[in-house]
């Protein structure tokens, strides 16, 4: 099929890559791939995009290349290197990295990019896999206005709320604060599922009356179902979360703002993580209450 939208590259099919693709596929975009899982390269395939058998072929003739990769080691080593994308994208090519990584590796990528006349912009999420399935990802954006503005149709096709947040790196700090709020909200919400079902109400009751005042939140509605099921198939994996509560509390540090409660929170993270837990959802951080209050898990 040819048409006249961009052509696009992307690298990253994992939870969040493999539904965000589809849903430019849907929306009549080319879409070349490429990831280290076979089985995620089989199902891109599947609907109707190309499987790319390394980053250069993926990259080589695309107009706008999307990555989300776990980390900043990851979207370092897949931008650098004789083998990466700065040296075989076309000049000219718009790179949007919506991987949750720390500003500083965006601020870096946007200058050495722009060596290659490429243009970059940050763009990480926000919804989860949910979200990236139903398209409603909010998208906090860092960069230059007129590459916000190349980007915006690609990204109205995978979210609803776009945000140009300032230069290079903002939409990186932004999505840091998001991981703060989330990660205390979780925190918040497993605290009071132990304290209720210790208690002896009806936890379901408890949470769809919670959900409708003030406590309420998306964290609520979205994981609900988790703490009743005590189902923990990821979602957003402990370790990735470990990872963002490490890059805010290091912004913050950096930036003289101090975060009592996340640094509380960042522990507890990273605790559960040490408990062989990292591959869990991070509604999981209920496994870290219920041991905390003696709880068999
Ligand atoms: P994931 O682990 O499911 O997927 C990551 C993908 O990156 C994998 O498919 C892997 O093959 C690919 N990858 C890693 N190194 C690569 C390389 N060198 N070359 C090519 N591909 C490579 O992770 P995810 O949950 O999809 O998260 C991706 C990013 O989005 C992370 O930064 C995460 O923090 C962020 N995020 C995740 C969620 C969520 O709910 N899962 C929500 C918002 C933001």
């Amino acid at each position: 099929m040819s048409n006249n939208l961009p052509k696009i590259a992307w690298i990253g099919l994992g939870i969040m890559g493999s539904p965000m693709s589809e849903n430019l596929l849907k929306a009549g975009y080319e879409v070349t791939g490429f990831t280290l899982e076979q089985d995620k390269l089989d199902r891109l395939a599947a609907a109707g995009g190309t499987a790319a058998g390394s980053i250069a072929d993926a990259v080589r003739d695309a107009d706008v290349i999307i990555t989300m990769v776990p980390a900043s080691p990851q979207v370092e080593a897949i931008s650098y290197g004789p083998a990466g994308i700065l040296e075989n994208a076309k000049a000219g090519a718009l790179l949007i990295d919506m991987s949750s990584i720390t500003p500083q590796t965006s601020v870096d990528l946007a200058r050495n990019a722009k060596e290659k006349g490429i243009r970059v912009i940050d763009a990480p999420v926000s919804g989860g896999e949910a979200g990236a399935i139903e398209a409603v990802l909010s998208i906090m954006v860092g960069g230059e206005q007129a590459d916000f503005d190349a980007a915006l149709p690609v990204l109205e096709t995978l979210g609803k709320t776009i945000v140009l947040c300032g230069p290079h790196g903002s939409g990186q700090t932004v999505k840091a604060a998001n991981q703060l709020i989330v990660a205390v909200n979780i925190q918040a919400c497993a605290e009071a599922v132990v304290f209720l079902e210790k208690s002896g109400v009806d936890l379901n009751a408890a949470l769809d009356v919670l959900n409708g005042g003030l406590a309420g939140s998306t964290v609520l509605t979205r994981k609900k179902d988790n703490f009743l099921n005590r189902d923990f198939k990821p979602g957003f994996r402990i370790d990735l979360h470990h990872k963002d509560m490490g890059i805010v509390t290091d912004a913050a540090r950096n930036v003289g703002a101090a975060l009592p409660v996340g640094a509380v929170v960042a522990q507890l993270v990273a605790s559960l993580r040490a408990q062989g837990d990292g591959g869990l959802d991070h509604s999981a951080l209920l496994r870290a209450v219920e041991r905390l209050s003696g709880s068999q898990v």
